[in-house]
């Protein structure tokens, strides 16, 4: 009997013998680096002459890999051989497409540390940050093999006499996966293995900053003895060839997690229809956030401090569930930011790699660039209480940042800037609170930390978020216990990790049969 879903644990790096796992793992991958790698069609590995260069973002002379890009004509067979390996894998029973998965999860397990470290080099992820990344990766893989297992199952219709009444899912067909490199094992992972578990062949364009992780993932599904043509890695530029797949007629479906330009861009090339097309393509499109935390005046100060900065300069604030809104309510302000100025000062900036880092770099130089100039336009919207400063020679590294007295419609409280700057706004009420905390075009994560009832129960009616919490952080959605999408402009709310995901890349047959 396959035994109930649960998370991975995380790795408890205070414990010496995890450390030295982790620093072995390092070396390991170390001793690896700037190899290049391939992209797969089929099963086949083609070596191409234009390499995407990847980059150690806390050192940025470092080369991680240089993989095989794909050009258009390469996207046209990735295409066709998803499309030829369908009529294959679709006729899989769905428990042993779901033991495919299983068994990828037990070779991530073993090669846990190594995943991991390759995040800390390429991503700029801190150890926490990456071991959480590769659990929830073998999550995804647990659970969306355990999902289709349950939706294979009867699925309960109303009986009606003198006849045989069935629902069944089946599959779409071809689809394209566009995660993005923030997450980018788990991320990866998860929106390519739920669709393929449902029975679909799909076309995996990596991010370019982080195809090396996305190539690991790859080299485990093989391992695991997945078919050669059921996923198809194809690394390539996003408007080159991210243009040509979504709007190729052989494609039924997009599953996407990225920022919003490119997000709605992706829907409305998704809802013309290419000659030949014979289907609807549908769009699960995960995109931004602008989260805010409420910290009512009648609650435990030190430890929603503690959340806020946890949720703020985790990864950097590159997440999109990052705190990028702090709403502070009434009395509460003064003191928190006192606390907040102590404490977010006394994080530790530094590369990735070293353990104990808080605040590793960002992801690249334009990452860099625009994070700099939003705190550039913050020192003019709002008062720089700590951090500020960003130095690019070796790494990317920015400062964590707090600015104070920020308006609700100040542009560093209205667009997502993804990085380690957390805007303050202080509301007279409760009620004020919740609608600058619901003014934004986002609507992914939110908090409140409050010991006031009637205040939470007026959050769960009014805070419109699709991922809210209480008196804790706002980042690090578990897999199956906090299925993670949001509303509004944060995407079309697919909620992964839940239990309403592989339906979204399968169509249900109704049968009846009169006797
Ligand atoms: P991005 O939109 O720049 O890129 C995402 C992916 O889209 C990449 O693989 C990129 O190569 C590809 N792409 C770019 N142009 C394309 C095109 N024209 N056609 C097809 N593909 C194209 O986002 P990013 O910088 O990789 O990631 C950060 C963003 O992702 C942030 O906005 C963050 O909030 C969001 N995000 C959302 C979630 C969520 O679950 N809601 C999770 C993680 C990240």
């Amino acid at each position: 009997m396959l035994k109930p879903f649960s998370n991975e644990p995380l790795t408890d790096f205070t414990r010496e013998e995890n450390r030295s796992k982790m620093k072995e793992a390092l070396q390991k991958v170390r001793n690896s680096l700037g190899r290049e790698y391939p992209l797969i069609i089929g099963g086949e590995q083609i070596y191409t002459e234009e390499k995407i260069i990847s980059y150690n973002p806390s050192r940025h002379s470092e080369v991680v890999g240089k993989v095989s890009r794909a050009d258009r004509a390469l996207a046209q067979r990735a295409v066709e051989t998803a499309a030829e390996t369908f009529l294959s894998w679709r006729q899989v029973p769905p428990e042993a497409r779901a033991r495919y998965l299983f068994k990828a999860a037990a070779i991530m397990r073993k090669r846990k540390h190594e995943l991991s470290a390759w995040m800390v080099l390429e991503a700029g992820k801190n150890w926490v940050e990456a071991d959480a990344d590769t659990a929830e990766a073998i999550d995804f893989l647990e659970f969306y093999g355990r999902e289709m297992i349950r939706l294979a199952q009867p699925q309960p219709v109303t009986p009606y006499p003198g006849e045989e009444n069935t629902l069944e899912y089946l599959p779409l067909g071809v689809g394209v996966i566009i995660p993005p490199w923030n997450f980018p094992l788990a991320i990866l992972t998860g929106t390519t293995v739920g669709p393929v578990v449902a029975g679909n062949t799909v076309v995996l364009k990596p991010a370019s900053n982080t195809p090396v992780i996305a190539y690991k993932f790859m080299e485990i599904m093989q391992e695991a003895g997945l078919p050669p043509g059921v996923i198809n890695f194809l690394p390539g530029s996003g408007s080159e060839i991210g243009d040509f797949l979504v709007g190729h007629p052989l494609i039924h479906f997009i599953n996407f997690t990225g920022s919003k330009d490119v997000g709605l861009h992706i829907n409305s090339l998704a809802a013309q229809i290419a000659p030949g097309q014979k289907w609807i393509k549908r769009v699960a499109a995960e995109m931004g956030g602008k989260d805010a935390i409420i910290i009512d005046e009648d609650c435990d100060l030190d430890d929603a401090v503690a959340g806020v900065i946890t949720s703020a300069y985790g990864f950097s604030g590159q997440k999109c569930s990052a705190c990028s809104r702090l709403i502070v309510v009434g009395d509460a302000y003064r003191p928190v930011l006192d606390k907040l100025a102590e404490k977010v000062a006394q994080l530790k900036t530094g590369p990735a790699e070293d353990y104990g880092t808080d605040v590793g770099p960002v992801i690249d130089e334009a990452s860099f660039n625009k994070i700099m100039s939003y705190i550039r336009i913050g020192r003019e919207e709002g008062h720089l209480l700590t951090g500020g400063q960003g130095d690019s020679s070796v790494g990317y590294f920015i400062q964590p940042t707090v600015f104070a007295g920020v308006a609700p419609h100040a542009r560093i409280a209205q667009e997502e800037i993804f990085g380690p700057v957390l805007a303050v706004i202080q509301a007279r009420t409760f009620d004020e609170a919740i609608a600058i905390a619901n003014d934004t075009e986002y609507g992914l994560t939110g908090g409140v930390y409050s010991r006031n009832r009637a205040h939470l129960e007026k959050a769960r009616r009014e805070f419109h978020v699709g991922n809210l919490y209480f008196n804790r952080k706002c980042t690090g959605a578990l897999v199956g216990v906090q299925p993670f999408g949001g509303f509004k402009m944060s995407g079309t709310n697919s909620k992964a990790g839940g239990r309403d995901y592989l339906k979204l890349f399968m169509q249900a047959k109704s049968i009846s049969e009169r006797f």
